[in-house]
């Protein structure tokens, strides 16, 4: 075998280690899952074999989960099948772990996990098939859970059913809905596992337990197995139901079949034994597998954004280097956010600011930060302290000798950005980047005051940069490939996913997420309802609707952009009714946003908000009258296709270039409906063709807002998606 050893005492205990050779983690493919089969079949008929205890040769993981990279090319293998042989093949391939887990269980002999780090998916669920489970109470890092929901798929490996028989539904769901992880204590406070124990006793303690429990059986294959909590038919056990059922269309708005699925397995599998429960299990998994939303969520939220993080996006030729030190010019908002992360990640940081106290209260966030980590047993306080030594405030400049790279982070002003640029540049060595957190800026312009253009590059960060995972990196006219390496050394370093994009107005994210903003005072200019509109943003998988957003970012922040564009493109430059309602938002009410309490809501000191009772004015010929008003489909298709096609304009110039990058940033910069895999994703699964047609229907509305680009026209003549015209990967396509 290449990934399990066997070994066995002088007692017949036979101690089975994963530990699959060439890879960081152990995780499930389907060689594995040949390899269980080979050593459940030879632990059953072995009769010198008296009980069986799994662990793992790998200090990181006990199994991470299904190995999902090859799942792009089981896709497109499956796609050439008709619908009835496709079903067969899946369901039989998908059974064969639970098939080999059940075999485990009913083996006859005892069988012990000795759990010594991360367990999840169909690591926590090999886990659950053994009698026992003893876990590591001295790993940190030992997290268990079936997070398989967040990519879009179930616990198909029996999670559905055993958990829930364990810890009964409600805790169940629990974990597998929001895909929560729990440390090794909570575990066994909520009775996923046994016991815990210090790592290097796990074995020893496990095959102990073994030879003390020669009769070992699942709870659930004893005769008087009740389930915990009571089953769907049980009065106690019908309310978790009653409250969940509910509680998931609110959350998903029926966008996430995973979810439903799971919900399926549970009510149906907990009315029937483990063997059927677990055909239950597989023919879900097997019709989910087949969802357009599991592919893409598959791709986007772990393939794609896996490789970006990786750095994929880094140019031939280049090379990986490393990033120790570096300065953040500007420790206001942003400034301080991003000093905080790059400590948090080792980086030793000069955060400069125009006097010591200004440079003094960036710092005090990421102490403030620190501290909240500290207080909830996040970190210890040696190591808090450690991160916060490494942010030293200053307004000396020379400190930037040895840096490897600058952030530059002062206000938005193109004259100061420039004066900031030389100053930094008459310290810093040669090879160091120069990257501007500019959010609206041109960077080829802003480069015009860099002695070396060919290393400044836009390092755009979203707000609050500790919570926003995506950053994206400008290509000025003169940057380098070198500048594209390095910013990407960076922002890898720090844990962050990057995309690659060309400067542009509005850069990618921007761009795209307001033509999101536009559909809101789009609508209200239409008559619709102001809380038909948000909620139908909502329905539409959006986390918050485009009149929130406004608020949120602050309405005097759009106008002022307004103002800008216009004095530097023309008074024409913005089309439509966002431009009018903004300005009267600003200068006729002095109505800013969420900061001064009123936009397009109205806040309350308890924190409540309430849609602005005035917004009716913004409809040019009133409000629709109730039968007229839209329904909400409509709504979630004119947001969606309004972002999506700016995307595809996107593409179509050049901006981004990876269709990966545009569907990760999608989801990661401006939470563009997750379950569709992100904007160009949704319209690959439209197809094309029909994409277009409805467009051109929608641009009877406003040609400015759907109107199609001819990449677009094309791809829908040749039958194209985006991953097959685009996609490095053409077997994910
Ligand atoms: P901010 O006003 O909170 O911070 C700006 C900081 O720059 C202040 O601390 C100020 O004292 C400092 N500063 C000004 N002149 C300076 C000088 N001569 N030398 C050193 N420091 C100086 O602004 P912010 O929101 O952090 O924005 C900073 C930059 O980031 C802007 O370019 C903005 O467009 C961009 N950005 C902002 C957001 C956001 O959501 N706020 C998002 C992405 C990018």
């Amino acid at each position: 075998m290449k990934h399990f050893t066997l070994e066995t005492d002088k007692d017949g205990i036979a101690l089975i280690t994963f530990d699959s050779p060439d890879v960081s983690m152990n995780v499930i493919s389907p060689s594995v899952v040949e390899e269980m089969e080979e050593w459940v079949e030879a632990i059953t008929n072995n009769a010198a074999i008296t009980g069986v205890v799994i662990t793992s040769g790998k200090s990181n993981s006990f199994c991470a989960g299904a190995d999902l990279s090859g799942l792009g090319s089981t896709f497109a293998d499956l796609a050439k099948l008709s619908a009835e042989k496709r079903n067969e093949k899946l369901y039989n391939e998908l059974f064969r772990l639970n098939a080999v887990l059940r075999k485990l269980e009913t083996c006859g002999k005892p069988v012990a996990a000795a759990i010594n780090a991360l367990a999840l998916g169909g690591g926590l669920e090999i886990t659950l098939a053994c009698h026992y489970r003893i876990a590591a109470s001295d790993n940190a890092k030992l997290k268990l859970g079936l997070p398989e929901a967040m990519v879009g798929v179930l616990p198909g490996g029996g999670g559905t059913q055993r958990l829930p028989r364990l810890i009964g539904a409600m805790n169940a769901f629990d974990l597998m809905m929001q895909g929560k992880m729990i440390k090794a204590d909570k575990a066994l406070a909520l009775g996923v596992i046994h016991e815990t124990a210090p790592g290097a006793k796990l074995v020893d303690k496990a095959t102990a337990w073994v030879k003390a429990n020669p009769d070992a059986k699942q709870p659930w294959d004893g005769e008087k197995f009740r389930l915990p909590g009571g089953g769907p038919y049980h009065p106690k056990g019908a309310q978790t139901f009653m409250g969940v059922a509910p509680m998931i269309r609110k959350n998903t708005y029926g966008n996430y079949p995973a979810q439903r699925y799971i919900l399926s397995c549970v009510y149906e599998g907990l009315q029937v034994d483990m063997d059927a429960g677990l055909r239950i299990e597989t023919r879900y998994f097997t019709k989910l597998m087949q969802r357009p939303e599991s592919r893409n969520m598959i791709r986007s939220l772990f393939l794609s954004k896996q490789a970006l993080e990786k750095g994929s996006a880094r140019p031939a030729g280049q090379k990986k280097g490393a990033v120790n030190k570096i300065a953040v010019i500007g420790a206001g908002f942003m400034g301080a956010g991003i000093a905080y992360v790059s400590a948090m990640a080792g980086i030793e940081v000069a955060l400069v600011d125009i006097d010591m106290a200004g440079a003094e209260k960036g710092k005090a966030f990421a102490q403030k930060e620190l501290e909240k980590r500290v207080s909830r047993k996040k970190m210890d306080q040696a190591k808090a302290d450690a991160i916060l030594a490494r942010i030293t405030p200053t307004t000396d400049y020379s400190v930037m000798k040895d840096v490897d790279l600058v952030v530059e982070a002062v206000f938005e002003n193109r004259e100061l950005k420039a004066k900031i640029t030389k100053m930094a540049e008459e310290h810093m060595p040669k090879d160091a980047i120069f990257g501007s957190n500019t959010s609206t800026l041109p960077i080829t312009g802003l480069a015009e005051a860099s002695k070396r253009p060919q290393n400044f590059i836009g390092i755009h960060f979203f707000s609050p940069v500790h919570k926003m995972m995506l950053v994206e990196l400008i290509v000025g006219e003169k940057t380098s490939d070198y500048a594209i390496s390095r910013a990407l050394d960076f922002v890898t370093k720090i844990r962050k996913t990057p995309i690659v994009v060309s400067d542009t107005r509005g850069f990618y994210a921007n761009r795209c997420v307001m033509r999101y903003i536009e559909q809101g005072m789009a609508l209200l200019s239409e008559g619709v309802y102001p809380a038909l509109i948000e909620n139908g943003a909502r329905m539409a998988g959006m986390p918050v609707g485009p009149l929130s957003l406004q608020d949120e970012v602050a309405i005097d922040l759009g106008y002022k952009i307004i103002k800008q564009t216009e004095a530097d493109l023309g008074d024409d430059a913005f089309k439509g009714p966002t431009a009018p309602i903004l300005i009267a938002m600003i200068e006729k009410y002095d109505r800013k946003g969420r900061k001064n309490g009123k936009g397009f809501y109205d806040y309350s000191e308890d924190g409540k908000k309430r849609l602005w009772p005035e917004l009716s004015q913004f409809a040019l010929n009133g409000v629709l009258p109730e039968d007229k008003q839209p329904t909400p489909a409509y709504i979630k298709e004119r947001i969606l296709y309004a972002q999506a096609l700016e995307a595809a304009r996107c593409m179509e110039e050049g901006i981004v270039k990876d269709p990966r990058e545009a569907d990760v940033a999608s989801i990661l910069g401006w939470g563009f409906a997750p379950y569709t895999g992100g904007v160009l994703s949704y319209i690959d699964t439209i197809g094309a063709a029909n994409f277009v047609k409805r467009a051109d229907e929608l641009a009877k509305i406003s040609a400015d807002m759907y109107g199609v680009p001819d990449l677009l026209r094309d791809m829908a003549k040749t039958g194209e998606t985006f991953y097959s015209r685009f996609g490095k990967d053409k077997k994910a396509a």
